[in-house]
C-alpha cells in the first residue's frame, strides 16, 4: 500500500520559562526528540507511552498544529515545509482528528448538522439539502441514524454519543488518515469496546489509516497493526503488533507489556517490573534515555545514546543489548 506520511527526524523543542524570561539560555524541553515513522493506506499505527513522552506533541507535528523544530514530515512523498496554499488545503482535508474529551471538543453552541457539516461546508461548495444528505450519511455511518440527531445540541448526547459525532465529523470529507489521540480514554469503560470497534469496523469499510495515540496499551494493542513505543521524547521500539507482543526487545516495551499482562507463571514479572520514575524531559539522563529505570543498563548506556535499527524484518529498537557496540 502507498504511504501516506513519512516522519524523519523529527524534534520539537521548547525554550524553558525562568520566571518571566523564556529564552534558548534558560534551557530547552525535548518534547520530541528524533522521532522517525511511516503511515501507510488503510494500517494503524499505534503509538503508546507514559504521560509525557512526547506522543501528543508528535502528533500536534503531524496536524501541522505546530511547527518543527527539526526534521522532515512528508506528505506523499511532499516535504510539509514546501506546502503551497494549496497542498496546505488538500493536508486538512486529507489528515482529520478526534481528540480524547468529546466534552470540550465539539462547540456547544452548534447544532450536529453544523458540527458535522462544518469541515464539509469549508472545504467543498456542498450546501443546503446535499450537505444535510451528507452529514446524516456520516452520522448513520457511526450509529446515529435518528433523525432528529443532525437539530441537537452535544449537550443532548452521551460521551460515547459525542465521541461517534466527533469520528462522523473527522469522516465527513473521506480523509486518508485520522489522528486519534486518545480517542477512548476519556469515555465510560463500557462504551470503549464500543468505539474502538465502531473506528474499525468503519477502516474496513473506508480504507481510513489511523494514527493512534495512547497511554493505554491494551487501546493500542486492540487497534493497531503497528505500534511505536515512546519514552522521553524518543521511539524506542516499532514493530508490528503481533510481532511486538511476542518479542518486545526494548526493556521499556518489555516492562510495558508485563505490567498490562495477567500474571503467568512462565513470566517472572518482577524481573521486568518498572521502577524509579520518569525522569523530567528538562533534565534527561545522559546516553540512553532509560537507564535510570532499566534493569540491564550497562556502562555504556550512561555515554551513547542508542539508535533505533532493525533487529528483525520490520522490527526497529533503539537498545545496546540489541546492538552492542563494536
Ligand atoms: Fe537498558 Fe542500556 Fe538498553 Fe537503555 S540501552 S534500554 S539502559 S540496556
Ligand atoms: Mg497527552
Amino acid at each position: 500500500p502507498d504511504v501516506i506520511l513519512e516522519v524523519e527526524g523529527i524534534k520539537k523543542h521548547f525554550p524553558v520559562r525562568q520566571g518571566s524570561l523564556i529564552s534558548p539560555e534558560t534551557g530547552w524541553l525535548k518534547a520530541v526528540d528524533g522521532v522517525d515513522f511511516t503511515i501507510a493506506e488503510g494500517e494503524t499505527l499505534g503509538l503508546v507511552g507514559e504521560s509525557g513522552c512526547g506522543k501528543s506533541t508528535t502528533s500536534k507535528l503531524v496536524l501541522l498544529l505546530e511547527d518543527l523544530t527539526d526534521g522532515t514530515i512528508r506528505f506523499r512523498g511532499k516535504d510539509v515545509a514546501q506546502f503551497t496554499a494549496e497542498d496546505s488545503r488538500a493536508y486538512r482535508r486529507a489528515i482529520q482528528a478526534v481528540f480524547q474529551d468529546p466534552y470540550s471538543s465539539l462547540s456547544p453552541r452548534l447544532r450536529v448538522k453544523d458540527i458535522v457539516g462544518e469541515p464539509v461546508r469549508v472545504n467543498t461548495d456542498m450546501r443546503g439539502a446535499r450537505l444535510l444528505d451528507r452529514v446524516r450519511k456520516v452520522l448513520c455511518d457511526v450509529g446515529l441514524s435518528d433523525p432528529s440527531v443532525p437539530f441537537n445540541y452535544p449537550h443532548e448526547f452521551s460521551g460515547g454519543q459525542r465521541q461517534r459525532i466527533a469520528i462522523a465529523r473527522a469522516l465527513a470529507l473521506e480523509p486518508s488518515m485520522i489522528v486519534l489521540d486518545e480517542p477512548v480514554s476519556a469515555l465510560d469503560v463500557s462504551i470503549r469496546a464500543q468505539i474502538m470497534n465502531l473506528l474499525k469496523d468503519l477502516q474496513q469499510e473506508n480504507g481510513v489509516a489511523y494514527f493512534l495515540i495512547a497511554h493505554d496499551l491494551a487501546v493500542v494493542r486492540h487497534m493497531s497493526n503497528r505500534i511505536g513505543v515512546m519514552y522521553l521524547g524518543k521511539l524506542v521500539e516499532i514493530a508490528d503488533s503481533d510481532e511486538l507482543s511476542l518479542r518486545p526487545l526494548h526493556p521499556y516495551t518489555q516492562a510495558l507489556y508485563s505490567a498490562a499482562l495477567p500474571s503467568h507463571p512462565d513470566i517472572h514479572k518482577e524481573e521486568i517490573i518498572l521502577t524509579g520514575e520518569v525522569p523530567s524531559p528538562l533534565n534527561p539522563p545522559s546516553g540512553c534515555p532509560f537507564r535510570t529505570r532499566c534493569i540491564h543498563a550497562m556502562p555504556v548506556c550512561a555515554e551513547v545514546t542508542p539508535r533505533l535499527t532493525e533487529a528483525a524484518p520490520g522490527h526497529f529498537v533503539a537498545c545496546h543489548l540489541q546492538n552492542s557496540p563494536a
